[in-house]
């Protein structure tokens, strides 16, 4: 059985092309970047070239992308930059909808003596803007915002954002792991400071991402140790990887602008056909700002779990919420914060589609969905209790 693969926001697979351009490094490219003879030289030039790619496509300067190991450790460097920068303030600035590589790590901080104010958001996902401008004081190192959300593909609004924070002179990181790719980005015009990314989200390799860091911005490395990164970042260059994310971003930049209205196309299809067909379905998430390739739909009164493991026996891979999350059995901590229902928390799925998704392989989900949904209702004999304590609770 073909499967169909609709879980793009937890990982991507690897484009062809990526591929080739790493295998060379896995065979005879094996020198070390920093050695002074032949291999490194020949390693060196490769990894600037791929430093200039990642730059192009965010409209950046190739001396402001620092090259990590995925996104966490950008998102972790960036807000640990910025409090090691300013020994002096004490307050981190976020949401409660970012992933857990912000929200723990601002947690962690809280424990060394840090205060996080976590802005909240409205019923459809957006960034509550009156809270937000209130929580900015002299005291506060930086704000860190989500572009995109990785479980409903809602988009923040970094532009006002970052313009208010220039005016009060705070710095400002985005985690970009999910816009990067998807969305045109131009740092030339985004008052953002620093933005995280990671290779295995825009079809290069897990294990590698970037952090960009503005000309000027005041930077502190988190991984100690040699001088590679320009200082900023040590450890021995993931060669291979960086070079699959360089590959990766140009093809991205090639391709935006057509795949963009591709996917918007294949992903409003699929939801509203889902939407049409199966009674008790909603939308989490605001649909005017959000990816193009994200829906998060839940379907009331039947249980996320089992509608993954029934589209997995037609062969479709979806997530209920976010990788990440899904395996702990927490309902999601994104729709939580959305108010959305209990049960319509415990019936979201996700589906994230990518430039190698097809109309046909939405037209089977279409397919299937109405019967499994039915199917899953009329089976579950604790649906209708279900029901009733979760109307109780709404
Ligand atoms: N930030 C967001 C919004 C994500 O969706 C993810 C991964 O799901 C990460 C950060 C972490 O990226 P990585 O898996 O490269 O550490």
């Amino acid at each position: 059985m073909k499967l169909i693969y609709l879980d793009n926001n937890a990982t991507t697979c690897i484009t062809p092309e990526v591929l080739e351009e790493m295998l060379p490094y896995l065979k005879e490219l094996y020198g070390n970047p920093s050695s002074m003879h032949t291999f490194g030289g020949q390693l060196r030039k490769r990894i600037e070239d791929a430093r200039a790619r990642v730059a192009k496509l965010l409209n950046a300067e190739p001396e402001e992308i620092i090259f990590t190991s995925c996104g966490t450790e950008s998102d972790n460097t960036a807000i640990m930059s910025a409090v090691e920068s300013l020994p002096q303030k004490k307050h981190i600035v976020t949401s409660v909808v970012e992933h857990p590589a912000v929200v723990n790590f601002c947690k962690y901080l809280e424990r060394k003596g840090y205060r996080t104010t976590f802005i909240p958001v409205d019923k459809q996902g957006r960034l509550r803007l009156d809270e937000f401008s209130k929580a900015i004081d002299d005291d506060t190192a930086i704000v860190s915002l989500m572009y995109a959300n990785n479980e409903t593909g809602v988009i923040f609004p970094l532009m006002e954002i970052g313009e208010l924070l220039r005016e009060r002179g705070v710095l400002f990181h985005t985690d970009a792991v999910q816009a990067v790719g998807k969305i045109p980005i131009d740092l030339k015009k985004l008052p953002v400071d620093m933005l995280s990314l990671s290779g295995h989200k825009l079809h290069a390799p897990k294990g590698v991402g970037a952090l960009y860091v503005r000309k000027g911005t005041r930077f502190h490395s988190y991984i100690i140790g040699g001088h590679q990164e320009n200082g900023r970042r040590a450890g021995t260059e993931n060669a291979a990887s960086i070079a699959g994310l360089g590959k990766a971003c140009e093809i991205a930049g090639e391709n935006l602008y057509k795949e963009r209205p591709y996917l918007k196309g294949l992903r409003d299809k699929l939801e509203t056909a889902l939407l049409k067909l199966c009674p008790d379905a909603r939308i989490n998430g605001d649909t005017e700002n959000r990816l193009p390739n994200t829906t998060n739909i839940s379907f009331e009164y039947v249980e996320g779990e089992s509608i993954l493991l029934k589209l997995n026996e037609f062969g479709v891979c979806a997530s209920s919420g976010s990788a990440c999350t899904s395996g702990s059995h927490e309902p999601s901590h994104v729709l939580m914060a959305m108010d959305v229902p209990p049960a319509a928390i415990h019936g979201s799925i996700r589906f994230s589609l990518s430039r190698y998704n097809t109309e046909a392989e939405v037209k089977k989900v279409i397919e299937i969905m109405p019967g499994i949904i039915k199917e899953l209702r009329k089976l579950s004999p604790t649906s209708l209790e279900f029901l009733a304590s979760s109307r109780k609770d709404t």
